[in-house]
């Protein structure tokens, strides 16, 4: 913890979603999690969940802007920062605005459904009318580690248009 705690804070807050990410992983999920961070407090968590609810739209993001509006009382993220392991979904990205989040952190680039920064630039976009601070990259390559690993090991067989571009760099 000593040395979790020299990091900067995006980075150490980062970490924290990656624990969420592995324990994705260990349930059998692709390894996606994202914490919501207020005030220096963790207010919400979540982890891919697709597999084990049977629902798609059980992202990672998702399911931590829920925790947190619930932790808060809100329905607005204003003031709130999302760090997430991978580069969100339009899905997501479209969630991130409607929460009216502050500031979105990410590590690895999904160049294959990326929607901030790689396909689509939503939350940078002035026709919606919400905007959101992005910071990319952030402990990518421990991200795109994990996603490479779970693709590698869980399922070796899978369609590889399947897995996020992350994969096959
Ligand atoms: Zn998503």
């Amino acid at each position: 913890m000593a040395l979790a705690s020299l990091l900067e804070p995006d980075r150490r807050w980062m970490r924290l979603a990656l624990k969420e990410a592995e324990r994705a992983f260990e349930e059998g999920e692709v390894p996606v999690g994202a914490v919501v961070v207020k005030d220096g407090v963790i207010v919400g968590r979540g982890r891919n969940a697709v597999e084990r609810l049977g629902d798609p739209t059980a992202h990672a993001e998702v399911l931590a802007v829920s925790a947190a509006c619930a932790t808060l009382g809100t329905k607005f993220l204003d003031g709130c920062t999302l760090y997430v392991t991978l580069e969100p979904c339009p899905m997501c990205a479209g969630a991130l605005v409607w929460a009216r989040l502050s500031r979105l952190v990410f590590g690895a680039l999904d160049e294959k459904a990326g929607a901030v920064e790689t396909l689509y630039r939503i939350g940078q976009d002035g026709r919606l009318n919400h905007r959101v601070e992005v910071v990319s990259g952030v402990e990518a390559e421990a991200a795109a580690g994990l996603l490479r690993a779970f693709f590698r090991e869980r399922r070796p067989d899978a369609d590889p248009e399947r897995a996020p571009r992350t994969d096959e760099r």
